[in-house]
């Protein structure tokens, strides 16, 4: 029997993951709907010691949630819902039941992401603790002979800032560091503590000549100002990883970890840091 005490302790303890840290953490890697891609991934994150975000399309829920709950060593649930769908709360409330963490990667929505309307979708995940990966910048037009409703203005980066201040319990993580407005992406996550980006798409492709550029967007480790906050690790541990593999293409992964590599290393950032983008940063903010 438990005593009130101990269920209450339960009901504010939060999360706490029963397996180790893992070396890697992927914080965007959509699922196909196909489960020999999904076999495939598993041993591929055996073999890096990783754990994925695996962004699922509402229809592919009720197919892998089992394996999701199987694997909790080495997947974490996403749902892919639609800000505009008529149902998104109850979408919502689906991932959330299946014992998904998080939504995204959130895109194309018809207003601004941080459009008063969508409020009651972040209050919902808000309630439940979630991360959001929103997609920011530059977005890819896959079918160009079919009129679309999308534009990237309602994605630009600088629309994080008032959902993150607004929603201060959900962690916001902006995919593609809202290339190209790195400058804004950057500034919004140095005052926003619940605000990280992921480098994935092809900003590390475009500066792969330059990748010390990154030094002059992660300015601040360091500094002692009363213009900036107070205590800050490395600025660049604004940075977490992802992969954003999609359509089953499992070899961005690998690519996408060596640019990673490649960038941070060329811009000195410590072993330490490394650590905290790689995998430490989202193992904290997992088990909160
Ligand atoms: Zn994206």
């Amino acid at each position: 029997m438990m005593s009130s005490g101990r269920i209450l302790l339960l009901l504010f303890a939060g999360f706490t993951l029963a397996f180790a840290q893992p070396k890697l953490i992927d914080a965007h890697l959509h699922y196909n709907g196909d489960s020999a891609f999904l076999k495939r991934l598993l041993v591929r994150l055996d073999e890096a010691d990783g754990l994925a975000f695996l962004m699922t399309d509402p229809k592919d829920l009720d197919g892998v949630k089992d394996s999701v709950k199987q694997h909790a060593n080495r997947l974490v649930g996403f749902g892919e819902i639609q800000l505009d769908a008529p149902d998104v709360l109850h979408q919502i409330d689906r991932f959330h039941t299946a014992g998904f963490r998080g939504l995204g990667e959130i895109s194309s929505p018809r207003k601004n992401y941080d459009d008063p309307a969508y409020a009651p979708v972040y209050a919902r995940a808000e309630k439940y603790g979630m991360i959001i990966l929103f997609h920011t910048g530059i977005v890819n037009r896959t079918k160009p002979d079919v009129p679309e409703d999308v534009s990237v203005d309602r994605m630009r980066v600088t629309t994080l800032d008032n959902i993150a201040r607004r929603f201060p319990k959900i962690t916001v993580i902006g995919a593609h560091l809202g290339n190209p407005d790195y400058a804004w992406a950057a500034e919004i996550a140095r005052w926003n503590p619940n605000i990280y980006f992921d480098l994935s798409g092809s900003t590390l492709i475009k500066k792969q000549e330059d990748y010390t550029f990154f030094k002059s967007i992660f300015w601040w480790s360091g500094i002692t100002s009363p213009h900036s906050p107070k205590g800050g690790p490395s600025a660049f541990e604004k940075i977490v990883f992802g992969s954003d593999v999609f359509g089953g293409e499992l070899e961005e992964f690998d690519r996408e970890l060596e640019r990673y590599h490649k960038m941070l290393d060329a811009c000195g950032v410590s072993p330490e840091a490394q650590a905290n983008i790689f995998s430490g940063t989202l193992w904290r903010i997992l088990n909160r």
